[in-house]
């Protein structure tokens, strides 16, 4: 039990792992092994942040009115961050007069500031290693301020589960940074990023334990971080593979920074054959517009599929007739001036409160933001026929009772964004190769993979225990019907539980 009485996250979410666990009466050790990660390192690291100029607090401005304004050759020296703080880059004290009383500065055309004087900082760090039985640890890399113990634990968890389900030759880990990545400039989130792995190094590798990108981290991150575990090392060509989701052009796969995202819409495709339902047309309402939100978005959208509302951190926007969505990604992702890279603002929709947001009527909701999302509230809300689910964990328990009460359906989270680990296989597998694929062979792959295996896992949920010419569900069916997520768990636990049971145990 965590604090008040109140389950953990980690206890919640293992809620299935014990249902599947009982009903295929998993092996008790097994069961063990599986119960707790096998490592769970926390650290710290500290970096040198630069000088920043901070806004003045609307108190203290008249005491500075009649500062004479320096002249900073701004736009240049000044780094503007989300949080509305600038960095200040030392070049500007070359080339600039400035006028500075009790450390305050007035900008022209950009207000009033005071220095706060740069230093180091200490960040906390985590990396859980979930279980390895399958392959290397695989897991994201997380930069938030609202990150735990226990939410990594659940995220490391999840991946044991995902990369079981998605038949990719890995185990599970996650970690990040506690952290505002907003709050910090381009070469302050470098030097952290460096400083990560310079901590994690012995713990990491190709064959050992391999980040990805996941919320507040990008390609960018990852290729800061390929560079500080391979610098120096006699074959560093070899060990490009200790981390995926990396651009393109260093190694990266075509098709990674869509894969979460495509991986989603070909569950959905899949869903939507069975369930009769045209996607083209079809109403869409989305959480989160990042990584793997933009890119169902976009890939929807060309279907002819109609986003008529997103939700972020920031704010919601809404079309009845559809967002553009090409529009909006710019919007988001191509405009300099928007920090916090946040729908809010569009000019292509209206503004929305977030209770309306949840209860926009459409065919599809897409969560792909935070976790947690859809609890008891929100589930009561919905008025949608599917929920798919693109981030990890936005359901919780009690949720998922007012889904399955209502009719709801669910197409879980372990294989909806399972698209994003597969994707960074074939990666990992390129940089062993010295390959480099079409992104036509990449989604190709893709698609086989997770439309076989939630076809598979839907088979286990109606207790259809069949053989097609790509799978064969007997061997996973429980002899009886149970609901689609604890499905995807018994698949994941038999994959493995036969690791276990045909390897041994090492004493
Ligand atoms: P991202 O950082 O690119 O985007 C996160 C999005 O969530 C942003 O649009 C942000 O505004 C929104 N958001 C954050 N807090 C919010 C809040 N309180 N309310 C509403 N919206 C909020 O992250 P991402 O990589 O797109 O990941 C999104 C989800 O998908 C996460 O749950 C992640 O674990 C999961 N996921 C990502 C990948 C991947 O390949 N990136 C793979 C599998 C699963």
């Amino acid at each position: 039990m965590g604090r008040n009485g109140k389950k953990s996250f980690y206890e919640q979410s293992m809620e299935t792992f014990h249902r599947a666990a009982e009903l295929i009466h998993l092996d008790r050790r097994v069961r063990m092994e599986l119960e707790e990660p096998d490592f769970e390192h926390i650290f710290y690291v500290t970096v040198e942040t630069r000088d920043r100029l901070v806004p003045l607090v609307l108190g203290d401005l008249a005491r500075f009115a009649d500062l004479r304004p320096s002249d900073v050759r701004a736009g240049e020296a000044l780094e503007p961050l989300a949080d509305g703080a600038f960095i200040l880059h030392r070049r500007a004290l070359l080339s600039a007069g400035i006028t500075m009383r009790e450390g305050v500065i007035h900008i022209p055309g950009k207000g009033f500031f005071r220095l706060e004087p740069g230093g180091p900082r200490k960040f906390k760090a985590y990396r859980i290693q979930h279980n390895q039985v399958r392959g290397p640890y695989k897991g994201g890399i997380r930069f938030h301020p609202d990150v735990s113990l226990d939410l990594f634990k659940t995220l490391a968890a999840d991946m044991t589960w995902k990369t079981a389900i998605a038949e990719v030759p890995f185990g599970g880990a996650k970690g990040g940074i506690k952290i505002d990545p907003f709050a910090f400039s381009r070469e302050e989130i470098e030097h952290i990023s460096l400083r990560y792995v310079y901590k994690l190094k012995n713990l990491m590798g190709p064959f050992l334990d391999i980040p990805a990108p996941d919320v507040g981290t990008n390609g960018e991150i990852m290729a800061y971080m390929m560079r500080q575990y391979t610098d120096g090392e006699r074959q560093h060509h070899a060990l490009r593979g200790v981390v995926t989701g990396k651009d393109v052009r260093i190694g990266g796969s075509e098709g990674r920074s869509r894969a979460t995202g495509q991986g989603v819409v070909y569950c959905l495709e899949e869903w939507a054959r069975e369930a009769g339902l045209e996607l083209r047309g079809a109403r869409v309402i989305l959480q989160g517009f990042g990584n793997v939100g933009s890119a169902a978005a976009e890939i929807l959208h060309a279907m002819g599929a109609r986003i008529v509302a997103v939700n972020d951190a920031g704010g919601t926007v809404h079309r009845e007739a559809g967002l553009d969505v090409p529009a909006l990604v710019q919007h988001v992702h191509a405009n300099p001036r928007n920090l916090r890279r946040t729908v809010a603002a569009f000019p292509g929709g209206t503004a929305l409160s977030e209770d309306d947001f949840w209860a926009m009527p459409a065919e599809v909701c897409i969560p792909a933001a935070l976790g947690g999302e859809i609890d008891g509230r929100v589930a009561e809300r919905l008025r949608v026929r599917v929920l798919a689910e693109a981030a990890n964990g936005p359901t919780t328990p009690e949720g998922d009772e007012v889904l399955r009460r209502r009719g709801i359906e669910v197409i879980p989270d372990v294989i909806c964004n399972a698209g994003g680990v597969t994707v960074s296989y074939y990666e990992w597998l390129q940089n062993q190769r010295l390959e480099h694929w079409t992104e036509a062979e990449v989604n190709a792959r893709l698609e086989q993979a997770l439309k076989k295996n939630y076809a598979l896992i839907r088979d286990v949920a109606r207790g259809q225990g069949r053989r097609t010419p790509l799978y064969d569900a007997r061997s996973y069916c429980v002899g009886e019907p149970v609901d689609v997520r604890t499905a995807a768990m018994v698949v994941a636990l038999k994959r493995i539980e036969a690791h276990y049971l045909i390897e041994g145990f090492s004493q």
